[in-house]
């Protein structure tokens, strides 16, 4: 942590949501003669930087930190959009005349991210979600899920649990693969001995390796302004310190830009880096919700509200999962209803883990289209170029969502009594998942933005991470993958990096 702004260090990356956590932890392990600087325009929200907002044990304190979470500019209560606590969303441009748009299209400002605030999900790709020309994705996926500390048995002894996924599995698993049968969903929380749970943000990701680093230097309140590039090689940044609004230039010999699936492709427009697929093949994962109450479940003995760290959410009936297939192209999650996004039966008297949330995420026909478009002359509450988003749905979309609705209402129907006659479909944007707009690919055709190890076509020193890189059409929530193809990036950039003069080979 500093409000030092250095001269020059080797590598800089943008951001400290999870994607730009493991880039710091990658090169600590491996490289830990560079310099390295994260610079993050959110304000470090606890001690250690990037913890989850949920393992803060006071809830005023907890309150105040999603509050600073939600960069300036936010809309008062009057914009009545869909917003979880912790984020922001796009105060304009958000809808074009004609189009779909997404309305509820967040960001997160703050050190860790999305990776604060978020459920910490952490499903395996499938089928056509898997990005075919990774020929390394399940190793990558593997350390991912050990730098997100991710288990899927962190509530095992949830006594209804079984039961949930028994009777998911009585109406889907006969038809689906191994491996893609239902079953517990694999979560970036930790069991401590003494029962607490805790959730995984970007500090489990920087771990002890980046903490002791003394190369790796973190500024929050440091928004990135511009790259530097000079002949087609990206040569530094340009950072503004938001704590007294002096500009700084700081030399990197490579860049990393981690700025979330919105901000990256915004950065590099900023930077005058254009390739035409930037900001382009936007997808985010269309969300039914749902709600049921399990029949046959006696109410136990459980967590009334929510215990610091041991958290209601999970503790009766776990978090199930229905895998993506091709042949039912959507991702289900089941947990207990106050664990869903969305307060689905407000005034309902809740029996402790008798009523679940179902969420059914869908995966959306990619558009060369459905885009984010930056404008040069108008700007954003930080200054930086204004966001437009072009976004419909297609009629297989739509189809999709159909679907969608007729999967989870089976579903409720296996686990017991539906709350309502009808699931809900969110708004776009609720997801939380923007995808594509600096995918990769595996060869430079003018439909992505970077190579497989995430390095930017035709820029060298710059590479990009986040969501937004992935490239395929995915139901499943997207960190455990971002953060798989960080490491490759971050893995690469150890081995070419020059060796510095006197190190250690
Ligand atoms: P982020 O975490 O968004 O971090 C990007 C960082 O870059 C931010 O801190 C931002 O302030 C900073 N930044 C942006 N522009 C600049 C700039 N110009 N200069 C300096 N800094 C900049 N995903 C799942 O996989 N599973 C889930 O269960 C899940 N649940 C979620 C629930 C909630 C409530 C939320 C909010 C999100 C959820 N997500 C989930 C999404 C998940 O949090 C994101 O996928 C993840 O955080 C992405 O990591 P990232 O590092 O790419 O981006």
């Amino acid at each position: 942590m500093s409000r030092n702004f250095p001269s020059r260090v080797d590598v800089a990356i943008v951001g400290s949501g999870p994607t730009g956590a493991a880039y710091a932890r990658v090169l600590s392990e491996l490289r830990p003669d560079l310099d390295l600087v994260t610079f993050e325009v959110g304000p470090l929200l606890a001690d250690p930087p990037g913890l989850h907002v949920k393992n803060i044990v006071d809830a005023e304190e907890r309150a105040a930190a999603q509050r600073r979470s939600e960069g300036p500019g936010a809309l008062g209560a009057e914009d009545r959009r869909l917003r979880r606590a912790g984020t922001y969303l796009l105060p304009e441009g958000f809808q074009q005349p004609g189009e779909d748009g997404i309305p509820s299209l967040a960001m997160s400002s703050n050190v860790g991210g999305m990776g604060a605030h978020w459920t910490a999900a952490c499903p395996r790709p499938g089928d056509s979600e898997v990005i075919p020309f990774i020929d390394d994705l399940d190793e990558l996926l593997d350390e991912a899920g050990r730098l997100l500390g991710v288990s899927s048995h962190a509530f095992d002894d949830a006594p209804f649990a079984d039961e949930v996924r028994a009777r998911l599995a009585s109406i889907f698993d006969d038809s689906r693969p191994t491996g893609r049968k239902v079953q517990p969903m694999p979560l970036a929380v930790q069991t401590h001995d003494d029962g607490r749970v805790t959730w995984s943000g970007s500090d489990v990701v920087y771990g002890e390796a980046t903490r002791t680093n003394p190369r790796h230097t973190l500024v929050p309140e440091a928004l990135v302004r511009q790259l530097r590039v000079h002949d087609g090689t990206v040569t530094g940044v340009v950072v503004r310190d938001l704590v007294d609004g002096s500009d700084h230039e700081v030399e990197a010999g490579q860049v990393v830009v981690a700025a979330d699936g919105v901000r990256t492709p915004q950065l590099l427009w900023a930077s005058g880096i254009r390739p035409r697929a930037l900001g382009r093949y936007l997808n985010d994962q269309s969300q039914v919700i749902f709600a049921a109450r399990l029949r046959d479940v006696s109410p136990r003995d459980a967590a009334q509200g929510e215990e610091p760290g041991k958290p209601a959410i999970a503790w009766q009936s776990g978090v199930s999962w229905v895998p993506f297939t091709d042949a039912e192209p959507f991702h289900g999650q089941v947990m207990q209803l106050d664990a869903s996004p969305v307060p689905l039966a407000a005034d309902d008297v809740v029996e402790p883990g008798s009523i679940v949330g179902l969420g059914w995420f869908c995966a959306k026909e990619l558009q060369e289209t459905d885009r984010l478009e930056f404008d040069d002359d108008r700007t954003d509450s930080y200054g930086m170029p204004a966001i437009r988003v072009h976004y419909t749905l297609t009629d297989g979309d739509r189809a999709t969502l159909d679907g969608a609705r007729e999967m989870v209402k089976r579903a409720a129907l296996a686990l017991g009594d539906p709350l309502d006659a009808e699931p809900i479909t969110l708004p776009a944007g609720a997801s939380l998942h923007y995808q594509g707009t600096v995918r990769m690919g595996p060869v430079d055709d003018g439909t992505s933005v970077c190579d497989p190890r995430s390095r930017v076509w035709g820029v060298d020193a710059l590479r990009v991470a986040g969501n937004g890189v992935i490239p395929t059409s995915t139901a499943c929530n997207p960190t455990l993958t971002s953060v798989a193809l960080a490491v490759a990036g971050a893995r690469d950039l150890a081995t070419t990096y020059p060796k510095k003069e006197g190190s250690q080979p």
